[in-house]
């Protein structure tokens, strides 16, 4: 099997195919890993269950962060709390945080035990042939690569491989944008809550949500308007008291930062 995309999605889809004694090329255009950030950090029970059935989900649940109480805030008043749920059936909690950096790190220790894995990075994928007997991978630079079939997990920014394929991503891309930091702080009695706020003063007209990480490390997201410069906001230190309009006095580091835009989209067909 050849698996096109050597993100979270891929590397999962490698590792349960090799788990059936499938062999496997990993493709990915990119030259290498780059972790940073933590992107996708909130993984549900059964995410984990399936990254279970892979031998990541108990090492990844017990370095996340369990959060327990999820808390709604209109301007300045909480409009209701919940406690999630037993976890039941389960082993896993409903939800654990922790980065996407960290996870696909998790996932790439577990393929480099797998030999039935062949990564290859810098495989940029710009052709897709299908005849009666597979698929024929044309890679720019490369030879081509030859498999009974092929999977495409080539994530959101994929298009040249879902037009490649004949398939549309039809939905709606929002106007707004998202800053989203990662800051380290400690904020007492905030590591076990996602706290989302609507119309705060200190963000409004618009949304942010907290979520707990791992390290003492909070990721926040304002809804910004489409427009937003983060570098004027940092040389003016804007900035700065947006993120102590929430910590406070505290001392505070930012570990990763970044605007994105928050698109809903599906595939009109998986196969
Ligand atoms: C700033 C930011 C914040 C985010 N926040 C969240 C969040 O809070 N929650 C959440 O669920 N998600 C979030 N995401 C999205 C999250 O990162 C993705 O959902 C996740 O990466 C999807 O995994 P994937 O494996 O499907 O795709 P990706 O991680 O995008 O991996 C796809 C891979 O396919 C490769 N590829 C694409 N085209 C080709 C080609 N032609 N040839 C070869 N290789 C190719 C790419 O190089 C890439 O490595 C965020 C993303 C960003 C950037």
């Amino acid at each position: 099997m050849a698996v096109v995309g050597n993100g979270p999605v891929g590397q999962t889809a490698a590792l349960l195919l090799a788990k059936w004694g499938i062999r496997v090329v990993l493709l990915d255009g990119r030259p290498e890993r780059d972790p940073i950030g933590s992107k996708a950090i909130c993984q549900q029970r059964d995410v984990l269950d399936v990254w279970e059935a892979v031998g990541a989900g108990s090492r990844i649940a017990v370095e996340g962060v369990t959060w327990t109480t999820a808390r709604t805030f209109y301007r300045d008043r909480e409009l209701f709390a919940y406690s999630l749920a037993d976890p039941g059936r389960s082993a896993f909690p409903p939800f654990v945080n922790i980065s996407q950096a960290r996870t696909e790190q998790i996932l790439d220790e577990l393929i480099a035990d797998r030999p039935l894995i062949d990564v290859r990075w810098g495989h940029h994928v710009t052709g897709i042939d299908q005849d009666g007997d597979g698929v024929t991978l044309h890679c720019e630079g490369r030879p081509p690569v030859r498999a009974d079939y092929a999977i495409a997990c080539a994530g959101a920014k994929g298009d040249e491989v879902r037009r490649m394929l004949g398939v549309s991503f039809g939905g709606h891309s929002f106007d707004d944008r998202f800053l989203i930091c990662d800051i380290r702080a400690d904020l007492p009695g905030w590591a076990e809550e996602r706290r989302f706020y609507f119309d705060p003063e200190w963000n409004p007209g618009r949304q942010v949500l907290i979520h707990p990480c791992p390290d003492s490390t909070f990721r926040i997201d304002w809804q910004v308007p489409g427009d937003y410069d983060l570098e004027a906001e940092e040389r003016s230190g804007a900035l700065d008291a947006r993120i102590r309009a929430i910590v406070g006095e505290r001392p505070y580091e930012i570990v990763w930062k970044s605007v994105d835009r928050f698109h809903s989209r599906v595939v009109d067909r998986m196969q």
